[in-house]
């Protein structure tokens, strides 16, 4: 039972020593004041119990307090709290083999770090250093970072400050059949239009061909000759779970390198089985970055970052000192490396690749029922559920409505996340424990709750 501070008094420490800006977003008209959590679910101060499927932004990976990660922590805060890599310990060299081993040649070397924005901080370096080219280019939507370096590579204005952020990062057209200009109409005549590895079944898809064009044109116009990188997540997260047509990545990849640019996938939603086909989110569109990051997943929650790449990039990082106080932290490691171990034990990838494709399934079948469901996407647990005013018109659903629906959901006990540029879409990106009960509780309560809107409307 919960004893501590009253949530009155939480609100008042908000209002007084809190950043301002969480009063924007406690994300619920009233915050959830949050005071427990276990595998898939949360507990408020109250004693009532919400499914989470949302885990902290797609960060809970192996579950709240999963034991045995819990265990791990545990010991290594009992032998070591910290020191840094100026001296060698154990945990961050057995970390760093054990990740590496996850990645294909030759993507070998770890950097470690605390966040994704520090992840992506450093590959924009590496990329820059490496190439001995500046501009950077990332796609419209995407959401990498919150630095003053990584805001840049955001593409999203309501994450953006009026301050020189990101000297040379340049967004292009984000290749998004539902929303995007092209392939919304080839793409619906695909039978795969619910899971779509690929938004259109001709096997050479049109859409991919004008988004690439766009690319080109970015080339033409907006950058020099030679570039530093591409940025790309393999399905957007904050973007609203969007899913390129096939091959875009891989037309993308040749064409950046071909101006001496490195491909730099931000697998920090991605990662670490989400997609449930794969590992690896780049993996599911047949292309290998020369620099991967990530964070979230990777510790369960517990603060870190890393990026993963090839000898020859790191070489030339080698030429200065970067020097990180936290970064590979013996904790952090020892957590994460219990995360490896534990996908594996819990079979965490599969649950995500068949709960998530029951799910997505199922709620293919509400866009059917529903007007205002224009389209379901995603792979594994990474999903969206992009909410429009009419089917023809596409338009998003103004964000009064979706508030509606929102909280409806929550007070019938599921906790889900909002995304895309218009906060249109619904993001249902759980921990990967989650069952398909789970999946049922959430389908009835996601139905009555659009079905409780149009009852109003
Ligand atoms: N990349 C992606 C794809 C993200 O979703 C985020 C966080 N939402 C980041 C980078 C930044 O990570 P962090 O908040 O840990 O700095």
């Amino acid at each position: 039972e919960y004893t501590g501070m009253s949530k009155e008094r939480m609100m008042e420490i908000r209002r007084q020593n809190c950043n301002p800006m969480i009063m924007k977003v406690t994300y619920y008209k009233k915050p959830v004041f949050v005071h427990q959590g276990y595998m898939q679910w949360l507990w408020d101060v109250d004693g009532n119990r919400y499914l989470d499927l949302f885990a902290g932004v797609a960060t809970v990976s192996v579950g709240h307090c999963h034991p045995k990660v819990t265990a791990a922590a545990e010991q290594q805060l009992k032998r070591l709290w910290h020191t840094t890599n100026i001296y060698a310990y154990p945990p961050l060299h057995e970390y760093s083999e054990k990740l590496a081993s996850y990645l294909p040649d030759p993507l070998k070397v770890v950097y470690l770090t605390n966040s994704g924005s520090e992840a992506n901080d450093l590959a924009m370096l590496m990329a820059r250093l490496y190439t001995g080219n500046f501009d950077i280019i990332t796609l419209r939507g995407s959401y990498h970072g919150g630095s003053p370096q990584t805001m840049g590579l955001t593409s999203n204005a309501a994450y953006k400050y009026p301050i020189a952020n990101g000297l040379g990062c340049t967004n292009t057209m984000c290749p998004d059949v539902f929303r995007g200009p092209w392939g919304g109409r080839h793409c619906r005549d695909s039978p795969v239009q619910t899971i779509r590895e690929c938004s259109c079944a001709q096997g050479h898809c049109m859409a991919n061909d004008q988004y690439i064009g766009q690319l080109k044109e970015t080339f033409a116009t907006s950058v020099p000759s030679q570039i530093a990188a591409f940025f790309g997540e393999p399905i957007q997260g904050v973007g609203g779970a969007v899913q390129y047509p096939k091959n875009y990545l891989k037309e993308a990849y040749k064409l950046v390198r071909e101006r001496g640019g490195v491909c730099i996938a931000d697998e920090v939603q991605t990662g670490f089985g989400r997609t449930g086909s794969h590992f690896w989110g780049f993996q599911g569109h047949d292309v290998i970055p020369d620099i991967v990051t990530m964070a979230k997943g990777i510790g369960n929650g517990f603060p870190m970052g890393a990026i993963v790449t090839t000898p020859e990039i790191a070489a030339s990082f080698a030429k200065g000192v970067h020097f990180n106080t936290f970064g590979g932290n013996p904790v952090a490691c020892a957590v994460a490396s219990s995360v490896l171990d534990t996908i594996k034990e819990d079979g965490t990838q599969q649950i995500s690749l068949d709960v998530g494709t029951y799910l997505m399934t199922e709620l293919a079948k509400l866009r059917e029922k529903y007007e205002i469901i224009g389209d379901v996407r995603g792979k594994g647990l990474q999903i969206g559920v992009e909410m429009v005013k009419d089917k023809a018109s596409r338009d998003p659903l103004p964000p009064q409505a979706m508030s509606e629906i929102f909280e409806d959901v929550k007070d019938m006990g599921v906790l889900i996340g909002k995304g895309g540029l218009y906060g249109q879409t619904f993001r249902i990106q759980p921990p990967m424990c989650i069952t398909m009960e789970d999946a049922d509780f959430f389908l009835a309560v996601f139905n009555k709750s659009i079905h409780n809107y149009m009852e109003r409307r």
